[in-house]
């Protein structure tokens, strides 16, 4: 799947929106990348993770981890199709863990995938998780990485998508100056 093809398959499903959004972070942005709108849709999810697999073929690993909310069900569509299986990292007292009863054995190899790269606080939290149980991170993969490829993991990584979105101060945002009403987005928001 080309960049175009990628691009094309977040506009049609709505997941990709123009506007004047209120991140989670504080930050305001023009650009807001709405995963619930591909996660809803199996025939637009699905693709899209056959296209991921594609580019995570090369990662030779034993199991697949992502992290809670919708890291579990790239993950376990990724493990699906690779045959493998796959693990979730909970949010814990400090980062993330696996919990249930799940175990990492020590040694195995580990991809990561997730489904929005933006500040790759979760990828990281992530990456703890794996090598605290002496396991090896031997890539990640994420549906789109709207950092611009400017974030390091220490480990490849691969996007079936990658965007460069601005982000502004409130004070020194563009939209808030031109007066466009602004909307509340994200995990923290009620929207
Ligand atoms: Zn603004």
């Amino acid at each position: 799947m080309t960049h175009e093809e990628a691009l094309g398959l977040f506009r049609d499903a709505d997941a990709l929106l123009d506007g004047h959004f209120l991140l989670s972070s504080g930050l305001h942005s023009a650009q807001y990348l709405e995963k619930f709108r591909l996660l809803e849709r199996p025939s637009v999810f699905e693709p899209a993770c056959d296209a991921l697999v594609e580019l995570l073929m090369s990662f030779d690993a034993d199991f697949v981890l992502g992290p809670t909310t919708a890291g579990i069900i790239l993950a376990y569509c990724v493990a699906r199709r690779l045959g493998i299986e796959a693990r979730y990292a909970e949010p814990a007292t400090k980062g993330r863990a696996l919990r249930r009863g799940q175990v990492l054995p020590a040694g195995s190899r580990v991809m990561i995938v997730d489904d929005i790269l933006t500040t790759g606080l979760s990828l990281r939290e992530c990456i703890e998780v794996v090598t605290s149980h002496g396991a090896t991170v031997e890539g990640i993969g994420v549906l789109a990485d709207r950092s611009g490829g400017t974030v390091e993991f220490g480990a490849p990584l691969r996007a079936l998508l990658t965007l460069h979105i601005p982000v502004y101060r409130p004070d020194e945002c563009p939209m808030c100056r031109a007066g466009i009403p602004l909307t509340q987005r994200g995990s923290r928001a009620h929207s």
